[in-house]
């Protein structure tokens, strides 16, 4: 049995049945892909590919229990003790469109030529039940040295489907590798090829990239091909502090929405752009709600310190704000703020101690908030309307949200009989 250590056990075993079960009826199989880079580079291994000689109609043949996943490429999911396993028979690819799919795939018997249409040669790497590793392209001394290297030539490989530049980008990243000079200037030359990738898989690896222990090493390569100028919703690294990027390994990997937020604010994203560029990355409802909160404080900050307030102003404004994009968006605000250098907006000397009276207070401020939705008001809007013997209109939620305003920062308290002072006294002003 071949001594995976970075596979967990039953995985392992599950996944040597499928091989073995292949290879008794004369079929040709092998670990194949990321699942033997990672055990090499001893990173967690949590997927096994397998490719195989058996057609996918033989694959079927003889698992009870798969699915198939994508018959036409030669794709089928066999399950087997609860895990899953994509077998894909060897097979080869030609007449790329778009610069990103192929048009026609070839089954073939030889697994160098399945090998041969992987994106990279540490990609390229098979292993059979005895251990034994296939590796035409030097794969495994690319990956002693720690480079990046395409199989066969970077231009025709980026030129068949764009997308292996990011992932190249990608893996340089996370792995902290260099990339081959020919790979390098393949990309280069092939980056407008972007264009015709599709954002969502462009945000998947970016957020690979981002979430990884290298982010930096990412963005520096990124900066340095300047490819996201050339994505369908480009970005322009010129316009990032890149002294204020240099911060973001000191927010964890695992909290990659904040290490999202810090890049954006070291863009000088407004809440609003940001909001466009989110939703053209592709990013979820709620991910991009959370980034853009963070943006929406530090705008807040931004501009209520230009001029001298009193704390009590301070903290009304930061309650107001937190009201709207929520207290997540204000614990992020604050890690965030906590990673980067004093004195980083350039502002003025009394604008600057308020940003810090701001950090020191800020989380006492969130924590003092005693409703944060309208929902939680001791009144409700259908009670107002009984008490003011008026038609519901624009008016009423404007005087609910100054309800929950004055609740929030603790001006009213949250009770029936205040409440409805407060609404007597609006009603009452706005009639005279
Ligand atoms: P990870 O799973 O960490 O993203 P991976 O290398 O396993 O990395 P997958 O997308 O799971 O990536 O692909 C499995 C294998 O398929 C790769 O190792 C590579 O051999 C091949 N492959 C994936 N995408 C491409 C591509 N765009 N061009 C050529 N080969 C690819
Ligand atoms: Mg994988």
């Amino acid at each position: 049995m071949v001594q995976w250590t970075q596979v967990d056990r039953e995985m392992a075993m599950q996944s040597e049945n499928v091989l073995t079960t292949l290879n008794k009826h004369g079929y040709k199989a092998y670990w194949v892909g990321g699942c033997v880079r990672d055990e090499l580079l001893e990173r967690v291994v949590d997927d096994m590919d397998i490719t195989t000689s058996a057609s996918p109609e033989q694959v079927m043949e003889l698992f009870d229990d798969c699915i198939p996943t994508g018959l036409q490429h030669g794709t089928v999911t066999v399950r087997s003790g609860g895990y899953y396993f994509e077998v894909t028979t060897f097979r080869t690819e030609s007449e790329y469109q778009d610069n990103r799919r192929p048009a026609a795939v070839q089954f073939v018997q030889d697994i160098k030529e399945d090998l041969q249409r992987r994106d990279f040669t540490m990609n390229a790497l098979a292993m059979d039940v005895t251990g034994t590793i296939v590796d035409p392209f030097g794969g495994q001394a690319d990956i002693k040295e720690e480079r990046v290297r395409c199989v066969g030539s970077a231009m025709e490989r980026f030129g068949e489907d764009a997308l292996r530049m990011l992932r190249c980008v990608r893996f340089a990243s996370v792995f902290d590798f260099k990339i081959a000079h020919n790979t390098w200037k393949g990309l280069v030359r092939q980056k407008d090829l972007l264009q015709h990738i599709a954002m969502e898989r462009v945000r998947t690896e970016m957020v690979k990239m981002m979430s990884g222990p290298h982010p930096l090493r990412g963005l520096e390569l990124l900066y340095r091909s300047d490819a996201l100028a050339h994505i369908k919703a480009p970005v322009s690294s010129v316009r990032f502090n890149k002294t204020l990027l240099s911060n973001l390994e000191q927010l964890s990997g695992e909290h990659v929405l904040l290490r999202w937020s810090l890049i954006l604010i070291a863009g000088g994203y407004s809440k609003d752009e940001a909001d466009v560029l989110l939703r053209q990355w592709t990013f979820s409802n709620e991910h991009r709600s959370r980034i853009t909160g963070v943006l929406q404080l530090e705008q807040l900050i931004h501009t209520s310190v230009q001029e001298p307030k009193d704390t009590v102003s301070l903290r009304s404004d930061w309650i107001v704000t937190v009201l709207a994009c929520g207290v997540q968006a204000a614990d992020d605000w604050l890690r965030i703020q906590s990673t980067l250098p004093a004195g980083w907006r350039n502002q003025s000397e009394q604008a600057e101690t308020q940003v810090v009276l701001v950090q020191e207070l800020a989380a006492e401020w969130s924590q003092s908030i005693p409703v944060h939705d309208l929902k939680e008001l001791d009144i409700t809007g259908e009670q107002v309307l009984q008490m003011v013997q008026r038609k519901g209109g624009p008016w009423l939620g404007q005087l609910m949200k100054h309800l929950l305003r004055e609740t929030a920062i603790g001006t009213i308290e949250n009770q029936h009989e205040a409440l409805s002072a407060e609404v007597k006294r609006v009603v009452q002003d706005d009639q005279t």
